[in-house]
């Protein structure tokens, strides 16, 4: 799997002070299962160290211009910005993790300075490249690398680039109506944990009543499941998801078995236990009564289980 980043995240030094800003996380952790296809756009036009530079605010503009000489540098970063854009379409990324506050990079809050000297600057812009990023693959999933530090964000980030690449793998096998069934099946309690009304409006593509082609039937499929899986989940959402489950061997367990499992789910609900100390009681139910349609629901097993993002309680909220 490949991720586009944000090269001074690797450990690179390319930012404008000749350092870098290495995240343990990503090249530690994130770095065992991705491909990082790093991109830096200031280097590609700037001298390595150079002059900071800032977004600035004149009129209804934004200017990008180095901090202390005032040198106005938009149409160099805007053009390389363009072209590496470009670019990203023939590196088969799926997802892609931007360096955060930099008004080249940073995809929220960046600093936008007023014109005039002495003025307050507003924490509102966006950079220059993750704009670019942004308005041309508005379905690419995307994040900065210091909002991945809240386990929430970061549980439902990766969740986004795992599904993201399956449902691209599922589109080139060239599937037919059936294997579409079979694959909205395997999401159910995900899409579940994020939005009930994108499920139902992914069943009704699915069940394609007005028989339309197949390929127009997995356009539509695939526009709406990329809309489902940017939504954040909810711990709500999540604690229905469980109930469900639940009711597949409700009526095989015992009174004690039933009253522990329903227990786990409240303390689940109330913070206490993470969601894998749940998953992990489900399992041996779905295990011991091969339960067949549980065992094939992606919400069990979203992704490789070492990166334990649902080891933490602040996963979900
Ligand atoms: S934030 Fe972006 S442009 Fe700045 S050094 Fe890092 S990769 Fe390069």
């Amino acid at each position: 799997m490949r991720l586009g980043i944000s090269s001074c995240l690797l450990g690179t030094n390319c930012r404008y002070d000749g350092g870098h800003s290495r995240d343990r996380f990503i090249t530690d952790m994130l770095g065992e299962y991705f491909e990082f296809v790093p991109y830096c756009p200031e280097k590609m036009v700037f001298t390595t160290p150079r002059e900071a530079i800032r977004l600035v605010r004149i009129d209804d503009d934004i200017k990008v211009k180095t901090s202390v000489g005032n040198i106005d540098v938009t149409s160099k970063v805007v053009d390389i910005s363009k072209e590496l854009s470009n670019q990203i379409q023939d590196d088969d990324l799926c997802g892609f993790i931007l360096k955060s506050k930099s008004p080249t990079c940073g995809l929220e809050r960046v600093k936008v300075y007023p014109s005039k000297k002495n003025g307050m600057s507003e924490k509102n812009g966006i950079g220059v490249f993750a704009k670019q990023i942004k308005d041309k693959y508005p379905s690419l999933p995307l994040e900065e690398e210091g909002r991945l530090g809240d386990a929430w964000l970061r549980e439902n980030f990766l969740m986004q680039i795992f599904s993201y690449k399956n449902i691209f793998e599922f589109l080139k096998t060239n599937p037919s109506a059936k294997d579409l069934v079979a694959f909205h099946t395997s999401y159910k309690y995900i899409i579940y944990s994020k939005s009930h009304i994108s499920y139902k409006e992914l069943g009704q593509i699915v069940a394609n009543h007005d028989k339309r082609d197949i390929k127009v039937v997995l356009e539509d499929y695939k526009h709406a499941f990329l809309k489902a899986i940017s939504l954040k989940g909810s711990i709500s959402n999540t604690y229905n998801v469980l109930l469900h489950l639940y009711g597949y061997f409700k009526k095989d367990i015992s009174k004690d078995e039933k009253t522990e499992m329903l227990d786990t789910f409240e303390e689940f609900k109330n913070g206490l236990i993470p969601l894998i100390a749940v998953i992990k009681i489900l399992n041996l139910y779905i295990k011991r009564f091969e339960i067949d349609y549980l065992k094939s629901q992606i919400f069990l097993n979203p992704y490789p289980k070492e990166l334990a993002l649902r080891s933490k309680v602040e996963a979900y909220r």
